[in-house]
């Protein structure tokens, strides 16, 4: 490997980890899994980064310094899209419905509330409803709503694929039905836009052939952990589907979505020893399923931050397990790149792409 590829390696890591200073025009704040970030392009890829006052990394214009020097990385910020100056009849705009994220993805949260948020059952990593109440959302995304910005987004600034997720609901398909609601929708509108719907195991699996048949196209089940005493401390909630029940769903949605369809993120910094770690995610793509090896990131506003006060892992740590499970993708050749939309094709809030997964 040449000097200039581990640099880059190396500086996207820490990238990932310290996050950056400035203001990239598209950003998010609180929300549904990994938050608080500006978006990039590096070298082509995607890239959310943490933004962090505190970072020895700035951000300015098109170019990244470290100590007052460019670091010499291909940065490109990305643009506002024109979409969010548009607003529903209801007079809703469009950005409290869906976010651009990465490169060319649209990405909705369509239930904003999760029955897991109880401070005793919350997922320490998560700030599902804060951004619900700093009003930058709306609970419940319509899905006459969603295709209508979808539409926009694809006519106006060539969006390329959608990332649908949810808060988990009470009923038994634990918000995989409203979903495949807004899919249909966006699908109707938008027919040759891929997207990716991201849920718990809904407990009928014949819910994700429903998936399937209203249009989606990529599915993520997402655990965070294959360590049941992990999933216990950091999702007490969530914890309670068994990884027996996680299991069966990925089988059903490989055999419904396909090899390499399928995801899962597993969070790296929450105490799992790294080498289970790499044996769960090489158990995972054995099943087809590709494994979305993400740095935990903290954020203001997660029990894990205001509460633990637990930090970012280290570099080495994500360098090692990002390498590794990279190799097992590259070896069974189940790349990110090859899912029609979700997570893993985007990769922006992982570096498993830069590593060549
Ligand atoms: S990896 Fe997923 S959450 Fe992260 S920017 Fe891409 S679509 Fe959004």
């Amino acid at each position: 490997m040449s000097d200039a590829t581990v640099r880059t390696r190396n500086h996207r890591v820490d990238l990932a980890l310290l996050g950056i200073r400035g203001t990239p025009p598209v950003r998010r704040t609180a929300g549904a899994g990994p938050s608080d970030d500006g978006h990039l392009s590096i070298g082509g890829l995607g890239a959310a980064l943490p933004r962090n006052p505190a970072s020895p990394y700035v951000l300015e214009g098109d170019r990244v310094l470290f100590d007052g020097d460019d670091i010499g990385l291909d940065v490109a910020a990305i643009a506002r899209p024109a979409f969010y100056d548009l607003t529903t009849d209801e007079g809703v705009p469009y950005e409290k419905l869906a976010k651009l994220h990465g490169i060319g993805v649209l990405a909705s949260t369509v239930v904003q509330t999760c029955i897991r948020y109880e401070e005793s059952q919350r997922c320490r990593f998560c700030s599902i409803e804060e951004s619900l109440r700093s009003g930058a959302t709306v609970a419940v995304k319509k899905p006459a709503d969603l295709a209508a910005v979808a539409e926009a987004a694809v006519r106006l600034d060539g969006v390329t694929q959608m990332v649908l997720t949810t808060g988990t609901s009470a009923g038994r398909d634990r918000g995989a039905l409203h979903l495949a609601r807004c899919v249909r929708a966006v699908r109707a509108a938008v027919p040759d836009l891929p997207i990716q719907v991201q849920c718990e195991p809904p407990g009928d699996l014949a819910t994700i052939q429903e998936l399937y048949d209203a249009g989606a196209r990529s599915i993520g089940i997402h655990v965070e952990s294959l360590d049941d005493d992990v999933r216990r401390r950091w999702m007490p909630g969530k914890a309670s589907v068994s990884l027996a029940e996680y299991r069966a769903a990925w089988a059903e949605a490989v055999r419904v979505f396909g090899r390499n369809q399928v995801s899962t993120y597993l969070l790296v910094g929450l105490g799992e020893n790294p080498d289970e770690l790499v044996a769960g995610a090489r158990e995972l793509i054995e099943m087809g399923v590709y494994p979305f090896v993400v740095p935990f990131r903290p954020h203001p506003g997660t029990l894990a931050v205001d509460v633990d006060g637990v930090g970012a892992p280290s570099a080495e740590l994500l360098t090692d397990v990002s390498v590794r499970v990279a190799a097992a993708l590259t070896e069974a050749g189940m790349l990110g790149a090859d899912q029609q939309a979700g997570c893993a094709a985007c990769g922006a809030c992982s570096v498993l792409q830069t590593m060549g997964g």
